[in-house]
Formats: structure tokens, sequence, C-alpha cells
């Protein structure tokens, strides 16, 4: 983000004030608005300030909407979708104070896709299963991802004609999104206002899905029905059918929402919102593994992305977020991060001294974190590269430590909400104590003015006892952290 970025934010923030006031006003008769016409206030105090979530959209040839967006009284597919979230936020994010916003800058438009596969349903339909992620919806996540690859802040969305079982017959199913995921927040919705679910009108409401599943997006799970493992945040269940995050079946009268939801959906994953409220608590970089390659055989090996957090002044930390794309399984597989804190090849030892395969020269620091046990079992090592070979250093307690994450696959319909963990994420937390301690400060200031270097590398079994070993970046990239 640039300084000149500021000015044309305040004027959007301006121009959504106004929409506040005037988006909710009864809409000429057959478009769509926001559910009860009614606009729900803010529930959080004064002094809190409102947060924009700019919501990243894509859409599939062959949704009504998609093709022929006067169906909504609107001119291009592209308002089809930017009003579609204005009308979540409005009428229902804004309890939260959360702004659903546009894309701003000239990497903002939206993807429009042929649908990838047409061997069930018609053009525009997706293959969806409320136990797994589908190969379908799969590939239509990571087309969307890459999309929007050079704009890490806001979730994705996917707007669909409607979703189908494997035989091609109508699923109940509305909408679905990824849960307690940081690298890929997604959400992907039918056009419900023309394939509605045969349970009602009540089910046709696609601003309530929407929002529905932007709440799961943010971290949150059910307001009910589930006992609150999944959402990872520590709010547990209250029996409200009138809530938003309602699990047992949408309906459009589900729109409420609690001061505690909202203190969850407004942090858990504060590195989505734009502007960031904290400059410091920010993503450094994006890297992506660029053209994703499938291992099969063991997808928890395969990585998808790597998001790196520079909280060295605020936190004193700096985070690694290495997504998967899948779930941990039995057998050990390791995941290393190797630092070249100078981006000095003079200095530290080739990569490979350490990871076999591994291309990096200069690697001063090397992160393992091994897994096992479908993820029940980790065990992180830090080593520092000596004159010959990476020594393994003992820690004290905090210096670094290490969390697995499951992110779940939401599926909301009209029979009920079911979650399934579908990938799994490590985030990786190095103190700047440990920086410090274990750098040689004489070539590393910790603005690492000179570039940061890094690569993820994972090394794993696959069933058939095949070696399987994934990289992301496919090069060693330098990032920058001012
Ligand atoms: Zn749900």
């Amino acid at each position: 983000m640039t300084r000149n970025t500021y000015p044309f934010i305040r004027f959007w923030i301006c121009a959504m004030a106004f929409l506040l006031n005037s988006n909710c006003d009864t809409p000429p008769p057959g478009c769509p608005h926001c559910s009860d016409d009614l606009q729900l206030p803010s529930i959080l105090p004064e002094e809190v300030p409102f947060r924009v979530l700019q919501v990243k959209w894509n859409a599939l040839n062959g949704a009504p909407s998609i093709d022929d967006p006067s169906l909504l009284c609107e001119e291009t597919f592209g308002e089809v979708l930017l009003n579609r979230h204005l009308r979540a936020g409005l009428c229902n994010w804004t309890q939260c104070k959360i702004l659903l916003g546009p894309v701003i800058g000239s990497t903002a438009h939206f993807g429009l896709f042929d649908d990838p596969d047409l061997s069930a349903g018609a053009a525009g339909d997706v293959v969806v299963n409320n136990t797994a992620l589908t190969p379908e919806l799969e590939e239509l996540a990571i087309l969307c991802d890459n999309h929007w690859n050079m704009q890490p802040t806001g979730v994705t969305g996917l707007a669909v004609r409607s979703f189908v079982n494997a035989d091609g017959t109508d699923s109940p199913i509305n909408g679905i999104a990824f849960a307690n995921s940081g690298t890929r927040p997604f959400f992907a919705i039918g056009d419900l206002e023309f394939f509605p679910n045969a349970l009602g009108d009540v089910h046709r409401n696609t601003e309530r899905v929407l929002a529905h599943e932007l709440g799961h997006v943010l971290g949150l799970c059910h307001a009910n029905g589930d006992n609150g493992v999944a959402c990872n945040s520590g709010f547990l269940d209250f029996n409200d059918f009138g809530n938003l995050m309602s699990g047992a079946g949408s309906s459009a009268s589900s729109r409420t929402l609690e001061v505690e939801q909202c203190d969850i959906a407004r942090t858990r994953y504060a590195h989505l919102f734009f502007p960031l409220a904290d400059m410091q608590n920010r993503i450094v970089s994006l890297l992506d593994e660029r053209g994703e390659r499938f291992a099969a055989a063991d997808k928890s090996v395969d990585l998808y992305k790597t998001m790196v957090f520079n909280r060295l002044s605020e936190a004193g930390e700096l985070i690694f977020l290495i997504g998967t794309n899948g779930l941990f399984t039995e057998r050990k597989n390791d995941y290393w991060v190797l630092l070249d804190l100078d981006n000095n090849v003079q200095t530290g030892l080739h990569g490979e001294r350490i990871v076999p395969g591994s291309d990096q020269q200069g690697v001063d620091l090397a992160l393992q974190v091994e897994v096992g046990d479908s993820g029940k079992r980790s065990k992180s090592t830090l080593y520092t590269a000596g004159s010959s070979a990476f020594r393994p250093q003992s820690l004290a307690p905090g210096l670094l430590t290490t969390t697995l994450v499951s992110s779940d696959l939401y599926t909301s319909s009209a029979e009920g909400c079911q979650r399934v963990p579908v990938f799994q994420e490590i985030e990786i937390n190095l103190s700047r104590e440990a920086l410090m301690r274990f750098s040689d400060t004489r070539q590393v200031d910790l603005s690492f003015a000179n570039g940061l270097k890094l690569q993820t590398i994972s090394i794993g079994t696959a069933l058939n006892g095949e070696k399987v070993m994934d990289k992301s970046p496919e090069r060693p990239r330098a990032i920058f952290l001012q």
C-alpha cells in the first residue's frame, strides 16, 4: 500500500457513510434488498472504529445473475457482486462495525471463469459434498486465490450457479466457507434468488447467506450446534436461532450478532482488514507457491502459501504462516523455514546441509517443525549455521512457538450447517529475543535492511512410501520488512 492510497480510502469511507444511510431504502419491486428492509445498528461502543473488509470476487459463467445482471437490476456482473456484499455488510455486519467494501487498485478486476468441470450439473454448477472438499471446489478455490494473488488483504469470494452432488442432482447447500484459515480466506455462494432451496423463500436470501459465510471466514463458529472447538476462538455456544451464525439451517431471520462474536471477527484475522488498524501488525509478504502442484498421495506435504508477518516492534515477533493443501497424516512430515537473515550468500551455509534438496545459499537460521500422529504431536527446533554444519539450539519457552491450525469447510444449507476439517496451517512465531540471540548481530539488524530471504520446504512420506517434497515459494525470495 502506498501513501497516496489514503486520500482515496478516506473518500471511499465517506461514500460508504452515504450508502449507510441510503442503501437500505425500499428498492424497486423485484430488485434484491436487505432482508426485512432492516439495517441493524452497531452493537459496539461509539469509540470503536469501523473496519473495512474487501471482498475479492470471482464468478462462474452460467450463473443467471452473472450472465444477465439485469435480472438483479444491475448493469454488470461486477455490480451484482459488489452490491450483494455491500448489502450483506450494511444490513448485517454494521453490527460489528465491519464494512464490506470494494476492492481498490489497478489489479482490482473481478475474476470471471468458465466452469472447469462440466461433467455434473449445468455450466456454473459446482460439485460439493458436506463431508469433504471436492476436487472441483478445490480447483476453483485455487483459481480464485491465484487471480487475487497480488492483493493479500480481504477475503476471496466465488459466485456460482448452484451446488450439486456428484451425480448432478441438486445439493441442499447454499454456501460454503473455509473457516479458521489465515492463508486461504474463501467462501462460495450459489445464485440463490434463482435456485432457492426446496424448503422455501427464507432460504433464498443471498445476502444473508453471504453474511453468514463471511462470519465463518472471519473465525466464527455456529452460535448453536457447534461445541466451539472448530472456531479457534474460545467463543462457546449459546442457543439463539436469531443469530446470524445460527447453524440450524439458514433463514432470513437469523441476522443478529453478539459483542463476543464481533470481537472475534474483528481480531482473529486482523490482517484481512484494509486499511490495517495497526500498521505494525501487518503482512510483510505473501509468498505463493506459483503454479500449485498437488502431491496427491499426501496433500499435507503440498504447500500453497507462506505468509510473513512483521510484529517485531509491536509484539516482538516475526510470524510465518504456512498453508498446506491437506490434513496431517499419522506419518511424520517435516516443515522447514530456511532464513537468510542478511540476504547475503557469503554468510551462513548452503541449505542442503540441513534440508536435502534445498537450493538456497547463505542460510543463517533453519526452523524445523516435525509433525506426526495426524497433527496431535509436533516438535520445533531452531538450527543455527556454524562454520561447517547446522547446530540445534536449546530454546527457553516462548522463544519459538508453533501452532497447528485445522481449517474447516463449513457448508450452510437449509437442513443445517456442517463442518469438516479440510486442510491445515502451521503458524510459527519467532521471538525478537531468539532472533537476537541466535543471529550474528554484526550482520543483522532487526529491520532486515538488506532483505530477509526465505523459503519454506516440506518433506514427507506418502502412503505408498514415496518421498514427497514441496517448496513455497519455488525459489528462495527476499522480502523487506519496512
Ligand atoms: Zn454455517
